[in-house]
């Protein structure tokens, strides 16, 4: 058993001891926020990785590219006053309502007054016997970059935000990449068809082979299986198609889920009293988009916390974000805001055959509910915006690039 003190120097009706299960950004950011606000309580973080807290989105972009080798975020000297336990998996808890309780762990157990669940996602494999890789951790970033050569047949399986930074790294690498989707386009599932497929020109300028509409059986050894019978020789696969919320842990505690991720409200308190969760592993009741909406974005590992941090010192802040998330891929910065349906109208900005342009989409009301930028980041700062403010947009203006995305409001 590992105890905090109860109480220690929190302050009176304030929780004495916050237990993290998950020490990636979602946790890191937590236990910062917590001590922003001048927690004084013990704070236990416990993450399943041998690794301290580390930052992934540049594992597929600054890291494949060779142009970092570390992106770890919380240094000896941070500070913080964290009982970080490396190296410790987080196997359930129990909780007695406000009381608090007890989270078991393969190296013991941790009382707690609040608990935050914390522990990400984790990639979806393949059927097949052949050896797979994936990534997600830095160990996985390493090992892949070690790997590149020039010649490499490398096959990577789906061609979504991962699937085509990785692409990008190899073929610099002069490796010879296979991208494999089983959908019509790129990036189908996050944008929508139409958009991901004014991105095909991209990969063959890169001389990486997409081959679209083309499930995949099995990863077998020496290559793929493809559902049509076809096989794909390949040296190396990698499996991009996407996340699972890393929650198996949480069977028979209690805490509801929403497809696999913790259901938790505007507040991120889960179903069970005193237990909060945010980033990957979690699903957040959105008033803005009056649906569920699960993490796996890097904006909400580091902005939802702040939340969590106010609530679980009993505060009643709402979290209710514009979604974003970015990407870089084949030399170009990709940023998306927002969210759309496929009853908005889409609206282009410049040519999306050219090296800049945008698309944006508006509701029946003429509001801007999301915004693409393709090298155009000023466009995605004042269209972010807008989608806050619910700001209705002349599309005429707004199609005009020499007009100021903020200009393309009607007074
Ligand atoms: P994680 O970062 O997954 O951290 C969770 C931690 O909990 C992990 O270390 C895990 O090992 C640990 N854990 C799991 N189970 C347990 C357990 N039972 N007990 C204890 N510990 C456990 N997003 C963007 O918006 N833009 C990008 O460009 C972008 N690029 C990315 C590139 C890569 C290669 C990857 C992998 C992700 C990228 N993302 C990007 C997504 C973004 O990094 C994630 O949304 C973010 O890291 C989520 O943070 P998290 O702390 O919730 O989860």
């Amino acid at each position: 058993m590992t105890d905090g003190a109860p109480g220690a120097g929190s302050g009176a009706g304030l929780p004495g001891r916050i237990v993290i299960a998950g020490a990636g950004l979602a946790g890191l950011r937590t236990a910062e926020e917590l001590r922003g606000r001048g927690y004084s309580g013990s704070i236990t973080l416990i993450g399943a990785e041998h690794r301290p807290p580390y930052d992934r989105p540049p594992l597929s972009k600054q890291l494949m590219l060779g142009k970092a080798d570390d992106t770890t975020l919380l240094s000896a000297e941070s500070g913080l006053e964290v009982d970080l336990r490396l190296g410790e998996r987080a196997e359930g808890f129990e909780a007695d309502g406000q009381r608090g309780g007890l989270l078991r762990s393969d190296r013991g157990s941790h009382r707690f007054d609040r608990l935050v669940l914390a522990t990400g996602a984790r990639p979806v494999s393949l059927p097949g016997q052949g050896r797979q890789r994936f990534l997600r951790t830095m160990d996985d970033a390493l090992a892949l970059r070690a790997l590149l050569r020039p010649g490499l047949r490398l096959a990577i399986v789906g061609a979504g935000w991962i699937g085509a930074e990785l692409a990008t790294a190899a073929a610099a690498a002069g490796a010879a990449v296979t991208v494999v989707e089983a959908g019509p386009a790129p990036l189908a599932a996050a944008l929508g068809a139409d958009i991901g497929k004014l991105t095909v020109p991209w990969y063959a300028a890169a001389g990486v082979d997409l081959r679209l509409s083309t499930p995949v059986a099995s990863v077998e050894d020496g290559g793929l299986a493809l559902a049509d019978a076809g096989w794909l020789a390949a040296d190396e696969i990698v499996t991009a198609v996407g996340v699972r919320p890393a929650t198996d842990w949480l069977a028979g505690t209690g805490a509801a889920l929403d497809r696999g991720a913790v259901a938790v409200d505007e507040q991120l308190r889960s179903s069970v009293p005193g237990v909060f969760a945010v980033g990957d592993c979690a699903a957040f009741w959105s008033p803005r988009y009056q649906a569920r909406i699960r993490g796996e974005h890097w904006d909400v590992a580091l902005r939802a916390p702040a939340v969590a941090a106010a609530n679980l010192l009993g505060g009643s802040e709402t979290y209710d974000p514009v979604l974003y998330i970015w990407s870089e891929q084949f030399g170009r910065m990709i940023q998306y805001a927002g969210r759309h349906t496929s009853a908005d109208q889409r609206v282009f900005r410049g040519d999306p055959a050219g090296s800049r342009w945008a698309a944006g989409w508006l509701d029946e009301r003429g509001r801007l509910t999301a915004l693409l930028t393709v090298d155009a980041p000023r466009d995605s700062v004042q269209g972010r915006r807008l989608i806050e403010s619910g700001a209705v947009i002349d599309p005429g203006r707004f199609a005009d690039p020499a007009v100021p995305v903020r200009a393309a409001v009607l007074s």
